[in-house]
């Protein structure tokens, strides 16, 4: 099989996540006026976690969640399934939010692990860490930065340096040059663990609207075409789609991610020595992240979809051939062990990247709308410290989650459109190239690095990293 020769399309069937954990039936839409004590907008893992905090605070409160779809078809029922903790993200957290500020999100983004074990379902979840490889001299910086930043903060043991021999232990690629070890990791069915948060909230409570999509936003009003949902406090959980709300639109882009999963492939898995478990990335901007599953699939993911002009979310985002034809190419690159496995579904979905890859959480002035977006393909695990973060908003309360600098931080306006996208997809063509150039050993076209390095140099990020 030739590199980049995509075997099946995506955007035809449903995510196969979705296939092996069929959505329960759904629940009728929001037709008349109502009211409540907190509306959340958008029934992913934000929405959804925000609903159990809320109800476990404060089990009186009355809370009404609409979801445009159904809970758990959108990125939630179809990611890659790492749920992450911030320690991998440590250096990102210290450039943006300072040594101390990094550590105390790190920290607080723990209890997701913990949060997801305790929901008591079957969510395949799988405590077996993550590796960050190298797979090119330029990605050795990332995996040294994350090392040495660990170090520096005094938490080595957050981010354990692997040589390419102790790498073999774990995953055997000529590809992988060395690589990082984050323990505080795993992995899930992502639409299990949807499905999961859904049952809980309803059995918290909850009231749920599916097929109800919020038109209009305002204070004390969540209107969906002639339906109203009136309440004092409103949470906006709607991810990428939050793009094209006003508030944040200067502050998100959407993005594709895309993955691809193979047939079951245990002996070759054996093979390769990759029986642990492991969730993996490599050290692109347009990060490649894979995993396996217990019947021995394998998944690879690119982060390098396309972008979305002003704040639009639609089929680009789950029928882009190129980006899941890139991931698959990745997939027979990264791991020749595989080459000739068979690729039985590819789909993808939009993800909401900020201008510095890190989400944010606030309240509009004026106003008791909060938000929380921006967790850049990166939300598995940090949504739950959303749900923390935005119940303590709701509440107003001034505790250990809405102190975090995480919550209403200031952040540089990304360009307005069409500067955005026409300078955003430049730049993605460029780095995608370079990135390829450097994992190939070949030479990227001329001035392509030059253009590939624009942002770096204007303080904003392009790329899923
Ligand atoms: C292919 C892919 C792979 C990924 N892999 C990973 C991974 O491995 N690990 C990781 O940490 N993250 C990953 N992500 C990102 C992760 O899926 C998200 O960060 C996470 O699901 C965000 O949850 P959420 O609830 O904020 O958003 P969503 O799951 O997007 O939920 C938002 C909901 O809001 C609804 N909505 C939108 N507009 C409206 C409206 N007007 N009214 C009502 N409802 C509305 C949508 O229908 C949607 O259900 C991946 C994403 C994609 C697409």
């Amino acid at each position: 099989m030739a590199a980049g020769q995509l075997t099946v399309a995506p955007g035809l069937e449903p995510p196969w996540w979705l296939q092996e954990a069929p959505l329960d039936p759904e629940l009728p839409a929001l037709e008349a006026e109502v009211r409540a004590d907190v509306a959340i907008v958008g029934g992913g893992y934000t929405g959804l976690w925000t609903a159990l905090a809320l109800k476990e605070r404060e089990p009186a409160l009355d809370v009404c969640l609409l979801e445009a779809e159904r809970c758990g078809w959108g990125p939630s029922g179809r990611n890659g399934g790492f749920l992450e903790t911030y320690w991998a993200a440590l250096p990102r957290l210290a450039d943006r939010l300072g040594d101390e500020g990094a550590l105390a999100v790190a920290r607080a983004s723990e209890g997701a692990v913990a949060a997801v074990r305790g929901l008591g379902d079957d969510v395949w979840l799988r405590e077996a860490g993550m590796l960050e490889v190298s797979a090119s001299t330029a990605q050795d910086a990332a995996v040294e930065r994350a090392v040495e930043t660990a170090r520096r903060l005094g938490v080595a043991e957050e981010a354990v340096p692997l040589t390419r021999s102790d790498l073999e232990a774990r995953i055997r690629s000529p590809r992988f040059r060395r690589g990082v070890y984050v323990r505080k990791a795993g992995t899930v069915q992502p639409a299990r663990l949807a499905r999961a948060l859904r049952r809980r909230a309803l059995a918290a409570g909850v009231r749920v609207h599916e097929g109800t999509r919020a038109t209009r936003i305002s204070s004390g009003l969540v209107q969906a075409g002639r339906a109203r949902l009136l309440a004092p406090e409103i949470v906006v959980a709607t991810n990428a789609w939050a793009a094209g709300w006003r508030p944040l639109a200067r502050r998100l882009t959407p993005f594709g991610s895309y993955v691809v999963l193979t047939e079951p492939v245990p002996p070759l898995l054996e093979q390769i020595g990759w029986t642990g478990g492991e969730a993996v990335v490599d050290g692109r901007m347009f990060l490649h992240y894979f995993r396996t599953t217990p019947d021995g699939r394998v998944l690879m993911g690119s982060g390098s979809g396309p972008i979305g002009f002003g704040g639009r979310v639609g089929r680009r985002f789950t029928h882009d051939r190129a980006t899941a034809a890139r991931a698959e190419a990745g997939l027979r690159l990264l791991l020749p062990g595989l080459a000739d496995v068979r690729v039985e579904h590819a789909w993808g979905g939009p993800i909401d990247v900020s201008a510095d890859h890190l989400p944010v959480f606030g309240t509009v002035p004026g106003t008791r709308i909060h938000y929380g977006a921006g967790y850049s393909g990166n939300g598995v695990g940090p949504s739950w410290l959303g749900g923390q973060i935005l119940a303590s908003l709701v509440l107003g309360s001034s505790d250990e989650w809405s102190r975090l600098p995480l919550v209403g931080r200031r952040v540089r306006p990304l360009p307005p459109e069409p500067v955005n996208f026409l300078g955003g997809s430049l730049v993605r063509a460029a780095m995608l190239a370079v990135e390829e150039a450097d994992e190939t050993g070949c030479r990227p076209p001329p001035g392509a690095r030059m253009v590939a390095s624009l942002p770096h140099r204007l303080g904003l990020r392009v790329g899923t990293r």
